[in-house]
């Protein structure tokens, strides 16, 4: 399978894509990334590409923060990324991968008087959490406070702080709290609780990064379930008397917790509402329900 990327303003084979080691971004963490999913339909010899616009709009967001210039309007980032799909003509679910970032080799700690480029590639990928049910412990690193709504990976080192303790203590994934001790969210997944037959999630205002498969889900609860979403904060011990736990990402779609520090949640099954939410979910990203088509972009022409 070749795969190819978009990088210095064209196409070229993945291998191909280099970057120098001086490379600002790289070690300053001074990028903002995205995470696009591309779904296989079989019976349509189809991929869609889940909300494509979405994504690019919070790109242009974040490199607002980090005074990144993306020369690119959302609409030609659309069509970048469908062009690129197309030559690596994929047949399975895959990954899209677009980096917006300080490419100017030059040292210094610092955003401005530096050039900036963007590059995307994609790769097949399967589950993200590729579990049933998730096995969670609320880990011992915060979710930071600062501009926690972009995706600046420099941001991501406490995830990636958080993911490695709770993997090396048995855990699937890990639950990450704000510095005042309220539930954030997982280290690349937003949270759901049900509880007293009620959705909740945490607020805007608990650092979590607003997700758009979050919104889908508020979405899908109101329209489909008749289920109002709930954005408060949460309380650590919430998670242990909630009736069904689940994450919400572009990587892991929607992932059920099935206990959280060796506690179940509910009986440890999938819950009801849980699994409602999925089956719609995993219908609506293959393009298989007409009602929310609008989400999907087909990438090849010629079904
Ligand atoms: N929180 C974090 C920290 C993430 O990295 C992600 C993945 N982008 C999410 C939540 C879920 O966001 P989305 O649904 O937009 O993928």
């Amino acid at each position: 399978m070749s795969s190819y990327a978009y990088f210095q303003k064209q196409f070229v084979p993945l291998s191909e894509a280099k970057i120098g080691i001086m490379t600002h971004a790289f070690h300053y963490g001074t990028a903002i990334f995205e995470g696009i999913r591309g779904n296989w339909n079989s019976k349509q010899q189809q991929l869609y590409l889940f909300c494509l616009r979405e994504h690019y709009e919070r790109m242009h967001r974040g490199c607002k923060d980090l005074k990144i210039n993306l020369s690119h309007t959302v609409n030609e980032l659309c069509q970048i990324t469908i062009e690129l799909i197309e030559r690596c003509d994929f047949r399975e679910d895959i990954y899209v991968r677009p980096v917006a970032y300080k490419s100017a080799e030059s040292l210094g700690v610092r955003l401005h008087d530096l050039k900036d480029d963007f590059l995307v590639f994609a790769f097949p990928w399967g589950p993200y959490l590729d579990v049933d049910k998730a096995k969670c412990s609320t880990s011992s690193w915060r979710r930071p406070n600062e501009v926690p709504q972009a995706k600046i990976t420099g941001l991501y080192v406490n995830s990636a702080l958080a993911k490695t303790e709770a993997w090396e203590n048995g855990f699937h994934e890990a639950i990450m709290l704000t510095p005042d001790g309220y539930v954030s969210e997982g280290t690349g997944e937003n949270i759901f609780l049900v509880t007293g037959g009620k959705l909740v999630t945490p607020a805007s205002y608990n650092n979590i990064l607003m997700g758009i498969t979050r919104n889908v889900v508020i979405t899908l609860a109101q329209n489909e379930l008749g289920m109002e979403t709930i954005e408060r904060p949460v309380d650590r011990c919430e998670l242990y008397t909630a009736d069904e736990c689940f994450f919400t990402g572009t990587a892991a779609n929607i992932t059920p917790v099935g206990a959280i520090d060796h506690r179940n949640v509910g009986n440890g099954e999938i819950g009801e509402i849980t699994g409602k939410l999925q089956q719609l979910y995993s219908d609506i990203i293959q393009g298989n329900n007409p009602k929310y088509f609008d989400w999907c972009t087909p990438v090849y022409k010629k079904a």
